[in-house]
């Protein structure tokens, strides 16, 4: 790590500028009113700062904008597709790439290729879009996170562990021969981007070779898990992120990526396998659902930006300014004694709305609502991740009722200042001085899949 720098002041200066919209808040009271209280319909346009997610949001580079000059447009075999199958390879290391349009069309081919109706799949937590397309593929999803990452008060570093204990459990209770594969996330995403250590990956690698299941790697924010490593792990502070990244993928025998994310890209996502079989079988299933195995519902460009992201996303001077800008929101809402999961995730802080709103029972969303109030203080766009996002039980029809109950402030990458963080800490802040005031909310139009992005929410009338 470079020590001449304290701060994580950015590596780069800016070159452009997008102009952003102030409202006034009788202008989001309307907006949010015709958004239902659901943040992801509200329009961009109307939003100040945008903390909905850090997918597709990052800033690209000078350099990624001159790789789309270099698109190659060919409908097979463009140079591109080259070019991002030598970046996995060099920085991630997996044998077999294939391009698809962003990661939930890697999850469902990966899905569909390696689930048999009747499986388990075992993961430390569900992520949404992987969980449905398990169970689209006839699998059922099996929390074998570590018990820490369920509690938003516990500071353990790596609360993106497996519980070895509780895989052990799944396999006595299936047998091994249900499991296709342990699906595992770095960094887990519904904890709060939360780290796995490299220490358990080691552990869960030997644990799942004696027991011949695969593990599949959901790498989305691989490069944020790395660096969580360096910082905390003993034994990494003198490794680069390049090379912690390139040897948590070696522990793991494919992966789904969503290169919206840690890649740096606006769109795009890849399947790899080390397997030429599973390889074989999903070359087949993508051109059904993608398209040709060399673009995968991409355009060259699209491609070339992200091999030249891939690279970027792993420099250590980068990932220090973003995970540095993430912690210096999330210490500045700490010390103003907002309840916050703990420790600060790598890529957003997330509120816990539960003890923000103790008076909101949980099927009155709380985290849906507190995300709505603070897009009425200051056009701060926030989102649930909650009872909302964790949807229905298969069974029983009724809400699954998630421990966590959290608004996640999300922050794109190479995109805000900290000027805009400390707007959105003061925003906060402000919120909760009010909190007694704010009421539940009630659920009006809830569509059958990913209910959250679409679903249409009423205040209830205070009690
Ligand atoms: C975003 C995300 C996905 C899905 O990727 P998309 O590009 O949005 O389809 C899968 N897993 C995790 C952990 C994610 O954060």
């Amino acid at each position: 790590m470079s020590t001449k720098h304290t701060s994580w002041a950015e590596p780069y200066k800016i070159k452009m500028v997008e102009p952003l919209f102030m409202t006034t808040r009788a202008q989001r009271e309307k907006a949010m009113e015709e958004a239902g209280y659901n943040t992801f319909l509200l329009k961009s346009e109307d939003v100040y700062i945008d903390l909905l997610t850090d997918s597709g949001t990052s800033a690209m580079s000078d350099r990624q904008w001159a790789g789309l000059m270099l698109g190659d447009e060919a409908y097979a075999g463009s140079r591109n597709f080259y070019h991002l199958e030598e970046a996995i390879q060099r920085y991630y290391g997996y044998k077999y790439v294939i391009p698809t349009h962003q990661g939930r069309g890697a999850e469902n081919i990966i899905s569909q290729v390696l689930i048999k109706p009747g499986d388990v799949v075992p993961g430390n937590m569900y992520f949404t879009t992987t969980k449905v397309h398990q169970e689209l593929a006839g699998g059922t999803f099996a929390d074998i996170i570590v018990d820490e990452a369920h509690d938003p008060r516990s500071t353990f570093p790596f609360k993106g562990n497996v519980d070895l204990g509780k895989l052990q459990a799944v396999i006595n209770t299936y047998g091994a021969k249900s499991i296709p594969y342990v699906s595992i996330a770095t960094t887990v995403n519904m904890a709060g981007g939360q780290p796995i250590s490299l220490a358990n990956l080691r552990a869960l690698r030997e644990f799942t070779t004696k027991h011949g299941i695969r593990v599949i790697h959901d790498m989305t924010r691989v490069a944020e898990n790395a660096y969580m490593i360096k910082l905390l792990e003993e034994g990494n502070a003198d490794r680069s992120v390049a090379e912690i990244v390139k040897e948590i993928c070696s522990l793991t025998d494919g992966a789904t990526m969503s290169a919206k994310k840690d890649a740096l890209v606006n769109i795009g996502g890849f399947l790899a396998t080390n397997e030429w079989d599973v390889y074989e079988e999903a070359r087949n299933l993508v051109v059904i659902y993608e398209g040709l195995h060399t673009y995968g519902g991409l355009a060259g460009r699209d491609m070339e930006a992200m091999a030249i992201g891939i690279g970027e996303s792993v420099d250590d001077d980068h990932i220090r300014a973003r995970v540095g800008q993430v912690f210096y929101l999330g210490n500045k809402l700490i010390d103003a004694g907002i309840p916050v999961v703990l420790p600060i995730g790598t890529f957003g802080v997330f509120l816990d709305a539960k003890a923000f709103l103790p008076h909101v029972p949980q099927d009155h969303f709380p985290a849906q609502a507190l995300a709505s109030e603070i897009y009425l203080d200051s056009g701060v766009r926030t989102m649930e991740r909650g009872i909302v996002s964790a949807g229905r039980d298969k069974k029983t029809g009724d809400h699954c009722y998630p421990e966590l109950e959290l608004v996640r402030l999300t922050i794109p990458r190479r995109v805000y200042t900290q000027a805009h963080m400390d707007v959105i800490a003061e925003s906060v802040q402000r919120v909760f001085e009010h909190r007694d005031r704010i009421v539940g909310l009630n659920l009006t139009y809830e569509p059958k899949y990913l209910r959250f992005f679409q679903a249409r929410f009423e205040k209830l009338i205070s009690a």
